[in-house]
């Protein structure tokens, strides 16, 4: 048998993998120069990476855990020891912990409301929660709106969403935002570093785990070869690509929804994996280098929020022993507008930024942006927003294969959906899909 995986992300090489381990003989068809779709690194110094894109894990990551472990690699600890710095509806300050300061009691029911919200979920098939076709319609921005009146809890929400989702409220149906939120792991988990989803990054970066499953399938990675179309005649599937055509009796589209449909399947898809509702998560990432990590003498922890943008948070992802980075999201909104900038003016805004939050700092050595807004190949960082009426029309046709192209990517997971955990996992379920075990 052999089967044509399309999208050396995560999903698409997981998939690959235990295909090829079952005898399957595969190819790979990736459209950019690299593997790893969106995790990728950046060497910030001599062999000092970055992640520009996926970084952290928790404990219930358990397939991406094993997956480091199959591969040799190593995880570190994310550090978040010392106070905090916080530019929230006013000048900056320090504070210990990482609650924000503002209404504890306001806050304390938006987290109350919005583990309601959560646990009522059907993760398993968001679709049959009850009350699902309203909670499809509404806004996660009309439900802050109807729901919850504190000004401090409105000026916290886009700021956790957008941590959690890259996201901006009027981007999301609630019955997205609370599956999201429920699948990976519940919001204590999400948003937690030690014990929680943020609590590890792989050692030397999370590119590395797609780098080393490439090189054990070696030549039948193809770089290069964007996919255009998929026919299917009888029980043969040809994959058109930019470089030509491969043959095979399976098909595993390994991408997210919206380049899903950028490809012309003949027959055509009864449903489309995406609609015009379909959001792209928002996200710049902005990594600033110093000769070590500066912060931790001034007793800092490198984490901030801010509502003033354009890092709405930073955090401390140096490598051990090595330089200081401290990482910047953009998020929802303010990465469009950030995106929008020139380079020079963009660069000046990040600085004025670090100097307002941490004025005990230099300037840093180096400076590093990634923008996954405008990257044609992710089109959604973390990942794709379901909108208004995305999980009921598109949800449970989400993994039904279409004849004998069956559907990967992090975006097909119900379990850690959005983060490399869910991808891995999706992979797998392709895999034994097409070989029925
Ligand atoms: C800034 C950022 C931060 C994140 N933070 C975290 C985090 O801390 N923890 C976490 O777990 N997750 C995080 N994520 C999410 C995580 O990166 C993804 O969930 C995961 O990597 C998705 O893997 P995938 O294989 O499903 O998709 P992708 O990685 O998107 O892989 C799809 C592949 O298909 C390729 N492709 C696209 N179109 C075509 C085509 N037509 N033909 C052929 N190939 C094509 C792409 O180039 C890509 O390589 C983050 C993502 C970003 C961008």
């Amino acid at each position: 048998m052999s089967v044509v995986v399309v999208g050396a992300g995560l999903a698409g090489l997981t998939a690959a993998t235990e295909l090829a381990a079952r005898g399957i003989e595969v190819t790979v068809l990736e459209a950019r120069d690299r593997v790893g779709g969106r995790t990728h690194g950046i060497e910030v110094a001599p062999g000092q990476w970055a992640d520009a894109g996926a970084a952290y894990l928790g404990a219930r990551h358990t397939e991406l855990k094993s997956l480091i472990a199959r591969l040799g690699l190593a995880t570190v600890p994310t550090t978040m020891e010392g106070r905090s710095r916080f530019s929230v509806g006013g000048g900056p300050q320090t504070v210990d912990g990482r609650f924000p300061p503002l209404n504890a009691i306001a806050l304390g029911g938006l987290f109350e409301q919005l583990d309601e919200v959560t646990k009522a979920v059907r993760q398993d098939a968001p679709w049959l929660t009850a009350d699902a076709e309203r909670l499809d319609r509404l806004t996660a921005a009309e439900w802050i709106e109807r729901q919850v009146p504190h000004p401090d809890a409105r000026l916290f929400f886009p700021l956790f969403l957008g941590e959690m989702m890259a996201a901006d409220p009027a981007d999301v149906s609630v019955l997205h935002m609370a599956f999201y939120l429920c699948s990976g792991g519940g919001i204590r988990y999400l948003n937690a570093f030690q014990g929680g989803a943020q609590e590890e990054r792989v050692d030397g970066g999370a590119h590395r785990l797609s780098e080393l499953l490439a090189a054990k399938l070696g030549d039948r990675v193809l770089l290069g070869h964007p996919v255009r179309a998929v026919e299917q005649t009888g029980d043969r599937l040809r994959v058109h690509s930019d470089r030509g055509v491969h043959e095979g009796e399976a098909v595993v589209v390994a991408l997210p929804p919206l380049l899903a449909d950028t490809i012309e399947y003949r027959p055509g898809l009864p449903v489309p994996r995406s609609s015009q509702a379909t959001g792209r998560g928002c996200a710049v990432k902005v990594q600033l280098v110093y000769p070590e990590p500066l912060w931790r003498e001034h007793g800092l922890s490198g984490w901030s929020v801010s509502s003033d943008g354009p890092l709405l948070s930073t955090v401390d992802d140096s490598p051990p022993g090595g330089v200081g980075i401290l990482t910047g999201f953009v998020t929802g909104s303010e990465a469009r507008s950030f995106a929008a900038l020139d380079g020079p003016s963009a660069r000046q805004a990040v600085l004025d930024q670090t100097r307002r939050l941490f004025p005990q700092l230099p300037d840093p050595i180096g400076y590093h942006v990634t923008d996954w807004i405008s990257d044609e190949y992710s089109r959604g960082c973390y990942a794709a927003l379901f909108g208004p009426g995305d999980w009921l029309t598109a949800g449970p046709h989400l993994t039904t294969p279409h004849g004998g192209v069956h559907w990967a990517g992090t975006e097909t997971s119900t379990e850690f959906f959005g983060l490399m955990e869910g991808a891995i996992r999706s992979g797998r379920r392709a895999a034994e899909e097409i070989t029925g075990s």
